[in-house]
């Protein structure tokens, strides 16, 4: 990744006062690596350290977590919260449960939320929170004391006006409904827009669920139409069988594309047939299970233990796990398997070799901060609703994410054209989310 020479003094100053955080030097990296064309264009914006403020977050919180499990032990975790940018609007990430949390990977990941937010059009600022808490095998009573403890020390700083969190790996509907109810306990406010991804009992939105996997899918659809493609009759390999993974491969269908392949972190299944989804939810949605099971009802299918799910040759291959998931290797291999387009279904999966090897071989690339921001749309669109104590249809909501994700795609489409580079998307994201986001710091003074 080249930086132009007037940024790599912010880089070198951003690798040494967070060191040790590997994937946040990895995700400024790779907006800076875009971010010459700016300061050649717009020599203003290197000025009035923008761009170091910009890399800085505006406020980190780290807290002890203290619960109790079934046996009667007390447990220690550690909470994150990191409000990275606010220029826009109040900050406005998900949350993380997951053992390999730490304060870099939040860093990352709030950062990367500020620009996808600033793509969105909407009035959001980026933040990213969560906890070292492994959920995996815990009990929904454990599960409860913890999200309950967990918002015991991060509701001091959420508010609808301030900060408003949503789901990640490993917080989907239940955990948001506890942490829900325990700010709601504290604060004595019925404060619906403090939080996203509800139930739609409790002031969730129709569509939220779907609309991470579903923006990324349309998201792709737009980019495949660029060269007269689409998904139809083509091979996916859809990567996770979490939130966005199950709700991509539900669009890819009904988009005519046949899904052959899904994983988690254990493993992967191949199913020539294609996937069958009610299956797949049944078993990561109500049992909560693992998913080798698939592989012991189908037997059509096969179950890999560990090995790459890009392996499979597929003609879209759309990452939605985890970070750095798919390596140079894995690039690789999907392009001597003919894969036409990539869609970054997770946030930063594909490694910067990764990137490389799909760019120089020709192959779509949609980067996550704007393939996936249509669940962020979609949460912007909840306090809409909570804000106006109004309730939309799934259709009103979801014909609302479809354009806000063709928006997304025309703006990376043009910017990336206007700033010489037609065709990369990655320029395009971060260039496009940029300007939005230095533009309203221009004009609110050095804060
Ligand atoms: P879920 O917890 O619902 O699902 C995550 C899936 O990824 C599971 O299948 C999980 O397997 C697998 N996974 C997690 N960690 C690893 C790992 N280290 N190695 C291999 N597989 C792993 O999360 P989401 O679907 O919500 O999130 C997936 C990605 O999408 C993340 O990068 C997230 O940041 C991003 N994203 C999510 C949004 C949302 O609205 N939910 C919005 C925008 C981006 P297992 O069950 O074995 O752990």
């Amino acid at each position: 990744m080249h930086i132009d020479e007037k940024l790599t003094p912010i880089l070198a100053e951003v690798l040494h006062r967070n060191a040790g955080e590997d994937e946040f030097h990895q995700a400024v990296k790779e907006v800076l690596g875009s971010l010459g064309r700016v300061a050649a264009k717009h020599p203003r914006y290197a000025n009035g350290a923008l761009i170091e403020r910009l890399c800085e977050p505006e406020r980190q919180v780290i807290f002890r977590v203290p619960w109790v499990d079934d046996q009667g032990q007390v447990r220690i975790n550690r909470g994150f919260r990191v409000q990275f940018n606010s220029a826009l609007g109040p900050y406005k990430g998900g949350l993380r449960f997951h053992p390999s949390v730490n304060v870099g990977i939040i860093k990352f990941l709030g950062f990367e939320q500020t620009f996808k937010n600033a793509l969105t059009g909407m009035p959001i600022g980026g933040g990213k929170g969560g906890s070292d808490f492994n959920p995996r095998g815990r009990s929904d009573g454990e599960i409860m004391r913890f999200c309950q403890s967990f918002m015991t020390e991060l509701h001091r700083h959420l508010g609808e006006n301030v900060d408003v969190p949503a789901g990640d790996i490993g917080v989907g509907g239940r955990e948001i409904g506890y942490m829900f109810g325990q700010y709601k306990r504290l604060t004595n406010r019925y404060e619906a827009g403090v939080l996203t991804g509800k139930g739609l009992t409790y002031g969730g939105s129709r569509a939220r669920t779907e609309a991470t996997g579903y923006g990324a899918t349309y998201f792709v659809q737009s980019m495949l139409g660029t060269k007269g493609q689409s998904f139809a009759g083509r091979r996916v390999s859809v990567s996770g069988s979490g939130n966005v993974a199950i709700y991509a491969i539900e669009k890819i269908a009904e988009f005519g594309g046949k899904v052959v392949a899904c994983s988690d972190s254990n493993g992967y299944i191949v199913d020539d047939h294609g996937i069958d989804l009610a299956l797949v939810k049944e078993i990561k949605e109500v049992r909560r299970a693992r998913i080798s099971e698939y592989a012991a009802v189908k037997s059509a299918a096969h179950y890999i233990e560990g090995g790459s799910i890009w392996d499979v040759p597929a003609d879209v291959a759309m990452p939605s796990a985890t970070q750095n998931e798919l390596t140079g290797k894995d690039a690789r291999t999907l392009v001597n398997n003919g894969v036409i387009a990539v869609g970054e279904g997770a946030n930063m999966p594909c490694t910067p070799e990764a990137v490389r090897v799909f760019q120089e071989a020709g192959v779509l690339f949609a980067p996550g901060k704007a393939a996936n921001a249509g669940g962020v749309a979609t949460s912007a669109l909840e306090m809409q609703q909570n804000a106006s104590r109004d309730s939309w249809t799934f259709e009103q909501t979801e014909a609302r994410l479809a354009d806000v994700m063709r928006n997304i795609h025309d703006r990376c489409a043009e910017t990336a054209a206007d700033y010489g580079a037609p065709g990369d998307y990655v320029l395009g994201a971060n260039i496009a989310s940029f300007l939005r986001v230095a533009e309203a710091m221009e004009a609110l003074g050095v804060i």
